[in-house]
């Protein structure tokens, strides 16, 4: 079986000020956390690093490899799946 993946696929890598380390990708929306790193936890201004609580910063990445474009299109067939499940909407088109 073949997962269909677009072409364009928008990733920013989720990385802290503090430490430096990526505490996960966003892929099209959707967040990737770093399976080695420590989940980022809530703040005031939004999520913080899990391993030392700096501040998290997007940086685009344009790299995206072709097992990384399967695991974001199986998230996204999940997505649309619950989506269909719960049957909103909203979950049809965030962006
Ligand atoms: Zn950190």
């Amino acid at each position: 079986m073949v997962v269909r993946v677009p072409r364009l696929i928008q990733v920013f890598n989720v990385q802290c000020v503090m430490c430096g380390r990526a505490a996960g990708q966003l892929m099209n929306g959707v967040f990737v956390p770093n399976q080695r790193v420590r989940n980022p936890v809530p703040g005031k201004n939004g999520s913080r690093c899990g391993e030392c609580g700096g501040n998290l910063y997007l940086e685009p990445d344009e790299s995206v490899t072709p097992f990384m474009a399967t695991q974001i299109a199986a998230q996204r067939t999940a997505a649309q799946q619950q989506a269909l499940a719960s049957n909103n909407p909203e979950n049809l088109r965030a962006a």
